[in-house]
């Protein structure tokens, strides 16, 4: 079992996979994009299944892949499929934004892919083009109309709740849950990503938004299981799915983090906040054995902060990129 310093259980591992995106939405990335992470120094598929394979025999147990966005890394499917037989790993999960799901579902699935989550900020297309830069609205909900119809479960809608960008779409969005076997999660604006965009007016706050849906109907209060992560869940009164909260910035989840990142180029990242990095690329490639990955893993778990500083003055916007990170 991997344990921190806090006495945290620590069994999730997010692996960015890429920090390439095929949209370039407003709060998380500038219009031209961001510096690349040279193609040499992203760590191989193999690379990855060497990690995970180690790791799953020290306690990971949970795996996402994300990105940039991992649909456009090629061969991903064919790492989905490794990932899938790696013992100890049960529950094996993705975040996309679903541009290219339609086309990659039903492989996914068969690779042994269970879960998605999809990021969605806008149901409306103009704005969805003005959030994201691009016209791909269309495509995103034929991929999640792909990913309920190749049975991928649960599907989670991510959306990233912004004040006078697209607060007046909470409603909208929870309504999705009436009639589709959908799980709505609303996130709050974190302070990262592009430049110096992010203000702390700009946070639609959990509590303003759970009680806008409380305004729709009876919100149901549902019991959490560690898949759930730190967020909230509930079901609106006759719903046939589900609604789930989570608050990085006006509640504090730090205390149940079970957390480490993967960065594309090969670093641990033990929280989303913090920019202290464990490089794991460099031993591999200089011919280190599991050993010293292993040895690496458990100094990583040392420097796992016991909380984000969000909210306090000590806090400073981390210097990666989200997309460079894997959010
Ligand atoms: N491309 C994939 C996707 O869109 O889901 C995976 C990577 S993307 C960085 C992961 C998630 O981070 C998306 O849901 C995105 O909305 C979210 N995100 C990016 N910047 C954020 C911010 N400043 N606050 C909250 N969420 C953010």
């Amino acid at each position: 079992m991997l344990l921190d310093p806090y006495k945290r259980r620590i069994n999730y591992l997010r692996i960015s996979i890429t920090d390439r995106c095929n949209l370039r939405c407003r709060y998380c990335m500038p219009e031209e994009g961001i510096p690349l992470i040279p193609h040499e120094s992203l760590l191989t598929y193999e690379e990855i299944l060497r990690i995970v394979r180690l790791f799953a025999m020290e306690g990971i147990s949970k795996v996402r892949i994300t990105g940039g966005e991992p649909l456009v890394r090629k061969g991903m499917v064919s790492l989905v499929a490794q990932l899938a037989q790696i013992k100890g790993i049960n529950d094996l999960s993705l975040t996309t934004n679903g541009v290219l799901l339609k086309e990659l579902a039903a492989d996914l699935k068969r690779a042994g892919l269970k879960r998605v989550n999809i990021s969605l900020d806008s149901l409306r297309r103009d704005r969805f083009c003005q959030i994201t830069r691009r016209d791909d609205y269309e495509r995103v909900w034929e991929g999640i109309v792909e990913a309920l119809s190749v049975g991928l479960s649960p599907i989670k809608i991510n959306m990233v709740a912004i004040q006078g960008l697209n607060d007046d779409e909470i409603e909208p969005f929870a309504r999705l849950t009436l009639h589709l076997p959908l799980t709505v999660r609303y996130i709050e604006y974190m302070p990262s990503g592009n430049g110096e965009e992010w203000r702390e007016g700009d946070v639609l706050t959990i509590p303003q938004i759970k009680s806008r849906l409380e305004k729709m109907g009876k919100l149901i209060p549902m019991q959490g299981d560690q898949k759930d992560g730190p967020a909230l869940r509930f079901r609106l009164e006759g719903a046939i799915g589900e609604i789930g909260l989570i608050g990085a910035v006006s509640t504090h989840f730090c205390a149940d983090c079970n957390r480490l990142r993967l960065t594309p180029d090969g670093k641990i990242r033990t929280c989303l906040f913090s920019d202290e990095e464990i490089d794991l690329r460099e031993i591999l490639r200089k011919g280190g054995t599991d050993r010293d990955l292993k040895e690496k893993l458990y100094a990583a778990l040392q420097t796992k902060p016991e909380r984000h500083l969000i909210n306090t003055h000590r806090f400073k916007k981390c210097q990666r990129n989200m997309s460079a990170i894997g959010g």
